[in-house]
Formats: structure tokens, sequence, C-alpha cells
């Protein structure tokens, strides 16, 4: 399909999909399958050494994971994606071709809890090592950053508080270093902001969140922009050297842009085995097809149930970047045109024991620890997500004890704000 004719709302149900060759069969089908027949030796031959592309075995590539493969990396802009068994394997896989032992690289403190703690404690084990920065700081990138800096991380629009990050200023200093920018994109999605426009150079999603929408299954992606030049110093052995697996083969000389991507799935995918499965890339699909009236409907409920909850007498601080009082407000608009998400934490004036009564009160909200879903969503991070961060790193990363995250579903709003109202009174 061309992808370059076609606009959102149409790539988001076509791009990537056509009827089955063999049945006609209209929606993408699932196949639940293992291994692939080979047409001969000498095809087996050529696929196994990366001569052809053709699927071999489901751990590394299946038609139906194929087909969300295309239609993600389209609607991103990019070359390339890669999916995987969840969005915490996807940022594993987007680090696994850029760094060796005794690498680091740069990340926000604004991340998703989980992000910091497979970033803190569990990437050491690969003899990984991160360095935090508040994105608000750029000039701290340059600071903090080494010879053994391989990559600069952050999310678009942050998990939690919703808080956006300015792209294009974080992507002057991965330049400079001539490492990659890496963004998740999840709470913002490819509707709401395109990371590859403002100098991203891989993307990763967890398609848990709003890509599927409808809380059924576990999902990441990795999406490569193509732009990044692997050679251009030798930073990046895996990708610029030669290949132990593959008898020295050299994947930036071999694939040029696709580099990356058939590294992912030839290395990454078959020795890590963090695969998704078919279903899961179907049910994904499903979403996905209407990310984009979701997002819009996402957007609006959020922007007015925020505006009510800034004027409501028990409640502090609202995070919402979408509000017009918001010192993010220029950003949004410059970086985010189409709104800063749906996804945000309010702090409550009576504290940590207001919070969990809100939480218990609430009947149309689900105490979850999820996002992005069409349902509304809420949580007290402090005794849940974020309890085993530090208090600093709590703070650090925006939740304090008094603070409840929203992620606000696509319900009528009215219904939404009668349900925080009784609850907060
Ligand atoms: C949920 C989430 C992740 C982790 O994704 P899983 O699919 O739960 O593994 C990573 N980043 C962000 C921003 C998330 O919200």
């Amino acid at each position: 399909m061309q992808k370059n004719i076609y606009k959102f709302d149409t790539l988001q149900v076509h791009a990537g999909s056509r009827p089955d060759p063999s049945t006609g069969a209209r929606q993408v089908p699932i196949y639940q399958n293992t291994a692939y027949v080979f047409k001969s030796i000498l095809h087996a031959e050529a696929l196994f050494d990366l001569k052809e592309l053709g699927h071999i075995y489901s751990r590394l590539s299946n038609p139906t994971v194929s087909v969300l493969q295309e239609r993600i990396a389209t609607l991103e802009g990019g070359i390339g994606a890669i999916c995987s068994s969840s969005g915490h394997a996807a940022q594993i896989l987007a680090l696994f071709p850029l760094m060796q032992p005794g690498d680091n690289l740069i990340a926000s403190t604004r991340l998703y809890g989980g992000t910091v703690q497979q970033f803190t404690n569990t990437i050491k084990k690969f003899g990984w090592e991160v360095k935090f920065v508040d994105v608000d700081d750029a000039t701290q990138i340059a600071k903090l950053a080494n010879k053994k800096t391989k990559a600069i991380f952050c999310e678009s629009i942050s998990n939690p508080g919703g808080h956006v990050t300015n792209l294009p200023e974080i992507a002057e200093y991965a330049k400079r270093l001539s490492i990659p920018l890496i963004v998740d994109n999840t709470a913002a999605t490819p509707y709401l902001c395109n990371p590859f426009k403002y100098g991203a150079d891989l993307i990763v999603h967890s398609t848990t969140k709003y890509i599927s929408g409808n809380g059924t299954s576990l999902g990441g992606a990795v999406i490569d922009s193509g732009n990044f030049d692997w050679s251009q110093n030798d930073l990046f052995p895996s990708l610029s050297g030669p290949e132990p697996g593959y008898h020295g083969l050299k994947f930036h000389d071999t694939f040029g842009p696709y580099a990356f991507v058939i590294y992912s799935i030839a290395v990454s995918l078959r020795d890590l085995g963090m695969t998704m499965a078919p279903q899961n890339a179907f049910h994904t699909l499903l979403g996905l097809e209407t990310l984009s009236l979701r997002m819009r409907k996402h957007v609006t409920n959020a922007k007015r149930i925020a505006e009510w909850l800034n004027n409501h007498p028990e409640v502090g601080e609202v995070t919402y970047a979408g509000l017009k009082s918001s010192k993010y407000a220029n950003i949004v608009r410059k970086i985010y045109p189409k709104g800063a998400g749906a996804l945000f934490t309010i702090s409550l004036k009576g504290g940590y024991d207001a919070c969990l009564k809100l939480v218990n009160k609430v009947n149309l909200f689900s105490h979850v620890s999820n996002l992005g879903d069409t349902r509304s969503l809420i949580i007290h991070p402090a005794s849940t997500v974020h309890r085993q961060l530090t208090k600093e790193q709590q703070i650090s990363a925006g939740l304090a004890p008094n603070v409840v995250r929203l992620s606000i579903g696509i319900e009528d709003p009215i219904d939404l704000i009668k349900d925080l109202k009784q609850a907060l009174e």
C-alpha cells in the first residue's frame, strides 16, 4: 500500500493488511502457527543466511504479527517495527543492539514506574547503567554523558503526570553526542505525537495501552526511523561490526537503514525470545483500527475533567499539560497540537488518607494499575505501582503520597465528573 497518499484515519485501518490471498478473508487471519515449510534446501539455506527474508519460526516472525508491525511503523512514519511480548520487552529490544556491558544510557526521571525499576536495578545484570536527568533541564544531559553513553531515553507525554517533553531540544543533545534518541510514545500514541518529526531515532510503545485500547492484550513495539547512521562512529559494534552468530556478517554494511530491524529479528528476538503472540497481535490490530477516534474523545474528556478538577476546592495541583495555565502550554501547541493526552495526576489537600478515600469511593473509575483503556482508571501510585521506589524517586517522578493518577476513558464526561464529585465529597 502506498503510504504517503493516505491519511492517518485510513492508514490505521488498512496499512500492512490485504485480503488473505488464499481465502479472500478481509480481516487479518490469526496465523496460530509455529513453523513455516521451506520450499527447498536452497530456500532454507538462504533464509538462515539472511540472504532472503521470510518466515522460519514464530519466535522470529509471524504473518499476523507482521501486519501489526507494518501498521505501527507506517503510523509512526518509520521504516520498520518489531513487536514484542510487552512494553517492557520492547524497551530491552530497543537497547539490546546498542549496548555492551559497561555502557550507560541517559533517561528522563519522569518515566513509568516500572521503567524506572527496570532501568535502575534489572538492567545492571546486563552490565548496563542508567543516569537519570530532569529533561526540563536538558543541559544536564551534556554534563552526564561520557564515551560509554549509548542512548537517551524519554517519554513524549510522560506517565504518570502527563507532562510533555520538548523533543527537539532533547534530540539536539542526542545529535551532538552522535547517539540515538529513544522516545516512549505510549501515552501520546502516533495520533497525538510523531517523535520522528522532532528528531527521535527509535520509538518504543507499550501497545497494551492506547494502541490496543481494550485492555485485553499485553504487547510492545520498537519502531526505527531508519535515519540513524550506525557506522558514523565505533559506538555500536553490534550493528556496525561483524556478528559472530552470522559468520561475521555486518548488519549495517549489508542491510543499510534496515540494520536495526533485521538485527532485532535475527539476533534479539531469536536469542531473547520476547515475541508477541499472534492472538495478541490480532486483538491489538482490532483496537488500532479506531485509535484516532478514541484519542479524540480521550482528549476532549480529559480536558473537561482536568478543568473541572482544577476548580475543585479539595484539589491541589492538576498536572494536565492541556490546561491553559500549564507551564507546558507552549510545547503542547508546537509538538502536541491535537492534545496533551488523557493521563494526569491530581494532588489532594487532604493528603494520603484523602487519596485512599477517593480511590475507594469512585464507582465508574476502576482501581487498576493500567492506563489507556477505553474505561476510566484511577490509582494511588505511592501505595501501588511506585511502592518499590524510594521516597526521592517517588517525588522526582511526581508521585508524592498525596497524588492520585487518572487515565480518562471515553465514557460520557458528565458521568465521570458526577462520579468524581460524589467521591470527593
Ligand atoms: C505500561 C507502560 C510500559 C510497560 O509496558 P507493559 O506492556 O506493561 O510491559 C512502558 N512505558 C509506559 C509509558 C507505560 O505506560
